[in-house]
């Protein structure tokens, strides 16, 4: 495999994984990645040719450039999503960024529905997701498609500097040095809100105290740091063969 056909399926295996959690539904969603050093961004396609999130195929990721247009030589029935701007407009505004993901989790939009905030609600149970929490995760107040260069310049302004972001009525937004970890804050955001769901129905949830939540914010989500791309590291890449290991014999 060259880098190109590498890159698309390391973002094939990242739709693969949101399919099976269910973090984007049949066709909905797509998953993106910036080829180091470039402009150019591999996505997942849509069209009438395309097989669905959880059984993408790397041939199943087609080029666009920094403004969504699909590159010469792609086609055989796929297009580019309605929705690339989401993902040129963070490739654009955050250089660090070279995974994005765009999907429809149940639980994170039932807390962007009703408007409730997503709290810390516990500390060693899972660190990372609690960390999102606690450092807040920004709320895109409008439900519609993100189907043009100004609303995705608006989506990644209220997106700023944060990993993930939540859009009312409609899904979330993530991103990261690669495209496996802008999958695994997918996959840290909806864990949160499925906790946060759970226990309002429990009844009684309180956040943890103030002076518990400096550990957590402290600790590191991922292991060591990566850049421009490369494989994950340490824990993420520990959670990444776990996830991949739920999607064996999809390939
Ligand atoms: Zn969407």
């Amino acid at each position: 495999m060259n880098d190109v056909e590498a890159l698309c399926e390391r973002v094939a295996q990242a739709c693969r994984i949101m399919g099976k959690l269910e973090l984007a539904k049949a066709a909905t969603g797509h998953a993106s990645a910036r080829l180091p050093g470039t402009d150019r961004i591999f996505i997942r396609a849509r069209g009438p040719g395309e097989l669905g999130v959880r059984f993408t195929t790397k041939d199943q990721i087609i080029e666009v450039d920094l403004d969504g247009k699909l590159a010469e030589g792609n086609a055989n029935g796929l297009d580019v999503p309605k929705e690339v701007f989401i993902h040129t407009a963070v490739y654009r505004a955050r250089a660090d960024v070279f995974g994005v993901v765009h999907g429809h989790p149940l639980s994170t939009v039932l807390f962007t529905i009703c408007n409730k905030p997503l709290q810390p609600l516990y500390g060693a149970y899972d660190p990372p997701s609690a960390k999102l929490a606690i450092e807040g995760v920004p709320l895109y107040p409008h439900s519609f498609l993100c189907d043009s260069p100004e609303r995705g310049q608006d989506l990644a302004a209220t997106l700023g500097q944060s990993s993930c972001c939540m859009m009312r009525g409609h899904g979330i937004t993530t991103c990261g040095p690669n495209v496996e970890e802008a999958t695994l804050t997918a996959i840290h955001l909806n864990d949160l809100a499925d906790i946060n769901y759970k226990a309002a129905l429990l009844g009684g949830a309180q956040p943890i105290p103030e002076d518990e939540r400096h550990w957590i914010a402290e600790s590191k989500t991922f292991g060591p740091s990566v850049a421009n791309g490369a494989l994950p590291q340490g824990r993420a890449a520990v959670l990444w063969r776990y996830y991949c290991s739920l999607c064996k014999g999809m390939e």
